[in-house]
């Protein structure tokens, strides 16, 4: 080690040291410890004199190490604790005892090391733990003032003074290296920089920087300041000692040399004078070299502390990105702690959901089990079927037939309905096309109590005749298709009326109505009442019902109108509102007439009907203050309207049938009528004896019929003539009173009846009519014989077939038969030939006997 050191020799005397400061004993001026001229001597004294007796066995790179750290030549480190050997006594002014407390020396009356004091700022600390290689004052090392402090010590002598600074890590004895690094400072000039005792010499382990040079001025101070580097500085004891009087003195006379620090001249003898220039320019080259090397380390260092420094950058970012992670993770675990939840519900669904489906998969093996068994049974039936299926085509041949057997059938059907219809109104026609009832009403209660008599003789009813009984004696007989007495009901009535309803719907026009005198019956028999209901309602109720038993075959739309003709003007009773416009007749094609804008009521069912016709009847009787007079002046007309289309052969008809409740027939001269009675009076007239002029026109085959005479004929166009029926009633009433517009009414009825029913006519009619019945007879019988024949037939082939069979059968069982006659046959040809071998060979035998015989006889004769 170059390194000058004080003499280590009698360095302290325990009972010298002085806590206060005022006791302390001023330095020498002008002494400098870098002073060669003495540093020098000292050095092989120091040598000689106190060689070691237990050598510290501490590394050299650890001194090394502590070395580096220091900046100025001059102070030299020991890596052990204070011996009692290093305490040279007289040289120390002072020794502390950082952070701890004073502590006796050899000597029982006087402390070696004071307690802390001199300090400023900065804590005290202690450990319990053991200081290793503690030298011969361990607990020196166990206590220690640390933080941001100073040491000043005042009062001091001037001059030069020594001091030798104790450090222990004693807090991180685990370091790790670089937790506490510091610079120490005396009087101001850093001696130590960075100094790192835990990367020195580990924890719990003392470190001495000794013989540190400290000048004190007239200020008489010496100022130690610990600045932290890195942690907080921390010192375990301070020994100030008094530089060693200078040797100079003792040199004076030899020489003389100046120090270098504080150009004091020294003297200095010649031969020392050559050897010290020597070591003087090997130390100075020394000195260079380490200088060198020290700026070389201090590159290194500060390159290091950068290093450190980014590593702490480094490390702080990593620890910022720890803790965000950390963050994450707890996050994470959150999230986790969730999606277990639900995961552990998800399975728990799911073990629901698999008994679910386990009991569903189940129940359909169930199922299928069952369905596969129905399989089998229908594969076997289908096989059944399979093997049925020539029996099926038979059937289906069979059916193919009785389908074709009813298209014929139909067909014949058909025609037969046309015959039938054919039939029917020849039949009608051979009743006359127009046809005369007559209706006599029973005598009022009025007409009683007034006491008028009956004058209408009933005897003859049932054969059609009716008589009046004029003037007591007198009788006048008239003959009707029909007459009714004040007996008959009105569905009596209706029945004789009933069979045109049937040519309606066979699509003829038809047209009935009622004449006669005012309260005679006529919108009784016509209308009725709710109780008694009449012809038209009947009508329209044989209507339905026919079209519901030939709905198969038939369709029936039917409609209706009703109308009112007054003063030859035409009236809708079933408009909602009056129309201004009046109502004219127009032809719309061949034969059919309609007055445009009628209201044409559709009905679907009987139901409507009353309803229909009861709104016709009650808007008759808007318009006139005394309905009996009003309705007695005017006609009133119910159309219904007829379209039927054939099913079966697509023929579309349209027909109309005409209910007429006639104006009142009373001649004028009865009602002695003026003004605009007489006008109604007088159009009635014309309108019924126009009604006489086209009927009686008609009976004659005129060439022109004058329909158009009055508004009622011309109405009634389509359902009078052709082959249109009618059939009129004529209402009479019994009374005595009213005899002679009984006998009026009669007698226009009888005119309308007999120029029909010419006995020519009638009688061609009958002949055709028997003609055609018999014919339809014939082909009725004809039919049910071809079917007879058909069955029969069938019948036949069936017992031809089940005949063949049994032939087949017999054939069979004969050729059996022959079968066996012939290997009887075999058998027996077989037995023939043994049996004819037998016989010749007994035939021979025969021979020999006979031949024997003979011989025998020839010997006895
Ligand atoms: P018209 O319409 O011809 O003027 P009505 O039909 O109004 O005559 O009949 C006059 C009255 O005679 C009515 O009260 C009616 O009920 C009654 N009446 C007519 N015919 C018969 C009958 N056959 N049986 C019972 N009452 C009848
Ligand atoms: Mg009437």
């Amino acid at each position: 080690r170059a390194t000058p050191s004080p003499p280590s020799s009698s360095r302290i005397a325990g009972g010298e040291i002085h806590p206060d400061p005022t006791h302390l004993s001023r330095g020498m001026e002008g002494d400098d410890p870098m002073d060669f001229t003495w540093t020098a001597g000292w050095e092989a004294a120091c040598v000689d004199a106190s060689p070691d007796p237990d050598p510290d066995p501490a590394p050299q790179e650890a001194e090394a190490e502590a070395e580096s750290m220091i900046l100025v030549s001059g102070p030299r480190v020991a890596v052990s604790g204070l011996r009692r050997a290093d305490c040279r006594a007289g040289e120390c002014v002072l020794f502390v005892n950082a952070g701890g407390c004073a502590i006796q020396g050899d000597h029982p009356s006087a402390n070696l090391f004071s307690s802390d004091s001199f300090f400023q700022g900065g804590e005290s600390i202690e450990t319990s733990e053991n200081i290793v290689q503690g030298g011969d004052y361990p607990s020196l090392y166990s206590s220690a003032r640390y933080g941001d402090f100073t040491y000043r010590f005042d009062g001091l002598a001037p001059g030069d003074y020594y001091l030798d600074l104790h450090f222990a890590e004693i807090v991180h004895t685990a370091g790790p290296t670089g937790i506490r690094s510091f610079d120490v400072l005396v009087q101001q000039d850093k001696i130590l920089s960075q100094l790192d005792v835990f990367k020195v010499v580990g924890g719990n382990r003392p470190l001495q920087v000794l013989d540190i040079r400290a000048f004190v001025g007239s200020n008489g101070a010496i100022t130690i300041d610990f600045k932290g580097v890195r942690g907080n500085p921390m010192v375990c004891g301070i020994c100030i000692r008094k530089s060693p009087a200078t040797p100079a003195a003792k040199l004076g006379t030899r020489g003389s040399g100046l120090c270098k620090k504080c150009l004091t001249d020294v003297e200095i003898s010649s031969p020392i004078q050559k050897r010290t220039a020597k070591l003087i320019s090997k130390y100075e080259k020394q000195i260079e070299e380490l200088t060198s090397q020290c700026n070389i380390k201090s590159d290194e260092c500060s390159m290091a502390w950068s290093l450190v420094e980014s590593t702490n950058q480094e490390l702080d970012r990593l620890k910022m990105e720890l803790h965000q992670k950390l963050v994450q993770t707890d996050n994470f675990e959150q999230v986790l702690d969730t999606q277990t939840d639900q995961l552990r519900k998800v399975s728990q669904n799911y073990e629901n959901d698999k008994k679910l489906w386990a009991a569903a998969i189940s129940n359909l093996e169930r199922k299928i089990k069952a369905m596969k068994q129905e399989q089998a049974l229908l594969s076997l039936e289908a096989h059944d079927c399979a093997h049925a299926i020539p029996d099926l085509s038979k059937m289906i041949e069979a059916v193919r037939a009785l389908v074709a057997q009813c298209d014929d059938l139909k067909m014949k059907y058909h025609e037969e309905m046309a015959k039938r219809k054919k039939l029917h109104n020849i039949v009608q026609e051979t009743k006359g096309n127009i046809r005369v009832f007559c209706r006599c009403r029973p005598l009022s209660k009025v007409e009683t109590s007034s006491g008028y008599k009956c004058v209408v003789d009933f005897d003859g009813a049932n054969d059609g005749d009716i008589g009046i009984i004029n003037g007591g004696t007198a009788k006048k007989t008239f003959k009707f298709d029909r007459v009714y007495t004040p007996k008959d009901d009105q569905a009596e009535v209706y029945a004789d009326a009933s069979p045109l309803v049937t040519s309606v719907l066979d699509g003829y026009n038809v047209c009935i109505f009622a004449y006669g005198q005012t309260g005679t019956g006529k919108t009784f028999t016509m209308e009725g009442t709710e109780r008694n209901r009449g012809v038209n309602y009947r009508t329209l109720e044989e209507l339905f019902k026919i079209a519901e038993e030939r709905k198969d075959t038939v369709t029936y739309n039917i409609s209706v109108s009703v109308l009112e003709v007054y003063n030859e003007q035409i009236r809708d009773l079933l408009a909602t509102s009056p129309s201004s416009k009046k109502l004219e007749i127009k032809q719309a094609g061949e034969g059919s007439h309609h007055v445009p804008g009628i209201v044409e009521a559709k009905v679907e069912d009987i139901n409507e009907v009353w309803d229909v016709l009861q709104t016709g009847s009650n808007s008759r009787a808007v318009g006139s203050n005394n309905v009996n007079e009003h309705s007695s002046r005017s006609h009133c007309m119910l159309c219904i309207m007829v379209r039927a289309k054939n099913l079966i052969n697509g023929d579309c008809t349209r027909s109309k049938l005409w209910l007429v409740d006639l104006a009142g027939s009373e001649r004028l001269a009865k009602t002695d009528a003026q003004g605009d009675r007489l006008k109604e009076a007088q159009n009635i007239n014309r309108s019924l004896s126009a009604l006489g002029d086209v009927i009686s026109a008609l009976a004659s085959r005129s060439s022109h019929i004058p329909y158009r005479n009055s508004k009622l004929t011309h109405l009634l166009q389509d359902s009078l003539g052709g082959d249109s029926k009618a059939l009129m009633f004529v209402q009479i009433s019994p009374s005595d009173n009213d005899a002679s517009e009984t006998l009026s009414s009669l007698n226009f009825a009888s005119r309308v009846r007999g120029i029909e029913l010419g006995p020519a006519k009638k009688q061609v009619d009958t002949a055709e009519l028997q003609k055609v019945k018999q014919m339809l007879e014939r082909s009725k019988q004809e039919a049910k014989l071809k079917e007879e024949s058909l069955r029969k037939l069938e019948e036949n082939c069936q017992n031809l077939e089940s005949k063949a069979k049994g032939k087949e059968q017999l054939y069979k069982n004969l050729q059996d038969k022959v079968k066996e006659l012939e290997s009887q046959l075999d058998s027996k040809t077989h037995s023939q030939i043994t049996s004819e071998k037998q016989q010749s060979q007994l035939s021979g035998k025969l021979k020999e006997k006979e031949e024997a015989c003979t011989a025998l006889q020839h010997k006895v004769t």
